[in-house]
């Protein structure tokens, strides 16, 4: 047995990771279920190291020294628990199984209950990234035990992206932990899209900017604060002319309905399970429903009526847009954050929130600079209630307030749709409210259900005697 490490699925994902670790000097091995696959990988990409072919998954268990690791990087769902319940016959005590696919935690969770008990280690793993970054460097979300970390942990740091000399890989937490941090990767990753294209929507409605003017506003933006991954893609696609005719823009050509693989549903799904208000997520998985219901738009469009007067704005607009867009995306990070939090009490996972915004640095969709200041913030005060009230933000969210507040209210006006902005700042408004009109939803859900109110002056619960004579009960 020569190999440190194996891969079996070689799609993109599969062939780039297994790319990386050659390259990185680990001898891998190699499988996929359709060998073309692997005599493919071997015969263009041979030379960047030492790799193992093998036709079978017996091979390349055989091929491997102990203790066994064997990266599964194949279709998510019903291929995944095959390759699984193959694999698991073939391992021996102390092996390790990862899952690199997008996983649903829940699965994750199952599966790692179910090889423990053979035995063996089952490391769920959030990848991202994409299949650039699996060639050069990806961030890596690694859940499962620490003692497999220990073993595995070196080799997936070698291959995760670097920033400032740290790898963007760090152990989750125990089980699914990796999965549901990477899920809510994903779902921040679609709150921050649909902030940038509304962004990107008020300026061109209101200030009548072309596509490629636009994306000199998001270049000169990918300077500042919200230098990102996203905002400098954003420029790029906005930058580019309709590949057939060489003029006009590509986004004027792209069909306006978003789809969605379900990463981020699921973590609007897992939310409301948790009680955790994602609502900027939310919005963004509900705009892209919005968009795909061209029926309904089509419909929609000869019957309802805008604004009767026009807006007008001027150039200052684009600097409101930009703080409205930061302010809303810190938003959506804090919600993010809570998220991980609340899934992390809910499992007794012992997740690092400073750790989380280290690996997402480097590597995946929203790396981002700001993602220093989430680190700094939660390193400062590990227990914070929310990133909104760390100094740093808390200044940054209020400095931008007004111009938020402009832009929320210039979008209403001109009848433009801004629900990720105007989601942000209502969630950001009821944080700081004293006092919020839940005391009348309570006291209505007493009237037709007795379902009892607490007092903000006495302990207990109680319930007003609405049929009778208006009295108070104690109901505790
Ligand atoms: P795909 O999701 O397209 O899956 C194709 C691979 O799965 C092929 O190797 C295929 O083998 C194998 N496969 C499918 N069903 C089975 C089965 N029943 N038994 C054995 N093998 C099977 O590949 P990707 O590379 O795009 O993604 C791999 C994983 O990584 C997925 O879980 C994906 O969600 C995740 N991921 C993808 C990202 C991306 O940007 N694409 C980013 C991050 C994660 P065969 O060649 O024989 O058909």
């Amino acid at each position: 047995a020569t190999a440190d490490i194996a891969v079996t699925g070689l799609a993109v994902m599969g062939r780039n990771l297994a790319r990386n670790l050659a390259r990185h000097g680990h001898v891998v091995g190699l499988h996929n279920r359709t060998k073309a696959r692997t005599d493919e990988l071997v015969a263009q990409f041979g030379s960047e190291g030492t790799f193992v072919a093998a036709d079978s998954l017996a091979d390349l268990v055989a091929s491997l020294k102990r203790p066994r690791k064997v990266i599964i990087m194949v279709k998510a769902g019903a291929g995944t628990d095959a390759v699984i319940d193959e694999l698991a016959d073939l391992l021996e005590e102390g092996d390790i199984v990862v899952d690199g696919g997008n996983a649903h935690y829940a699965d994750t969770r199952r599966r790692e209950a179910a090889l423990r008990e053979r035995g063996l280690h089952f490391v769920g793993t959030g990848v991202s990234g994409g299949e650039e970054g699996a060639l050069n460097g990806p961030s890596i979300m690694p859940g499962g035990t620490r003692e497999a970390y220990s073993t595995l942990g070196p080799i997936l740091e070698s291959i995760a992206a670097v920033v400032d000399g740290t790898p963007c890989c760090v152990h989750v937490g125990a089980d699914g932990a990796g999965h549901f941090v990477k899920m809510v990767h994903n779902g921040i990753e679609y709150a921050d899209m649909q902030l940038i294209a509304e962004a990107y929507d008020l300026m061109r409605s209101l200030l009548g900017r072309t596509p490629a003017e636009l994306a000199e506003v998001f270049q000169g933006w990918n300077e500042g604060d919200l230098e990102s991954f996203l905002i400098e893609i954003t420029a790029e696609v906005l930058a580019t002319p309709d590949p057939r005719t060489g003029s006009g823009a590509l986004v004027d050509v792209v069909l306006d309905q978003a789809e969605q693989k379900g990463t981020g549903r699921w973590t609007v799904q897992i939310a409301l399970d948790l009680g955790t208000p994602v609502s900027g997520i939310a919005e963004a998985v509900f705009a892209r429903s919005l968009s795909g219901h061209a029926e309904q738009r089509r419909a929609a469009a000869g019957v309802l009526p805008g604004p009767a007067g026009s807006v007008t704005v001027g150039e200052e607009f684009v600097e409101d847009v930009r703080r409205a867009l930061y302010a809303s995306k810190v938003v959506a990070y804090a919600q993010g954050f809570d998220m991980i939090r609340a899934g992390a009490a809910e499992y007794g996972w012992d997740i690092d929130l400073g750790a989380m915004a280290t690996i997402w640095r480097g590597g995946c969709i929203i790396r981002a600079r700001f993602l220093d200041r989430i680190r700094e913030a939660y390193e400062k005060t590990p227990d914070l209630t929310s990133l909104l009230v760390d100094p740093y933000f808390a200044s940054a969210v209020s400095e931008a307030q007004e111009a938020w507040r402009r832009v929320v209210a210039t979008a209403a006006a001109a009848g433009v749709p801004a629900p990720g902005f105007a989601s942000a700042l209502a969630y950001y408004d009821g944080l700081r409210r004293d006092r919020l009109p839940a005391s009348l939803v309570q006291g209505l859900r007493d009237l037709f259900g007795a379902h009892t109110y607490k007092r903000i002056d006495a302990e207990g619960t109680f319930h007003v005697d609405w049929s009778g004579d208006k009295s108070e009960q104690d109901a505790s």
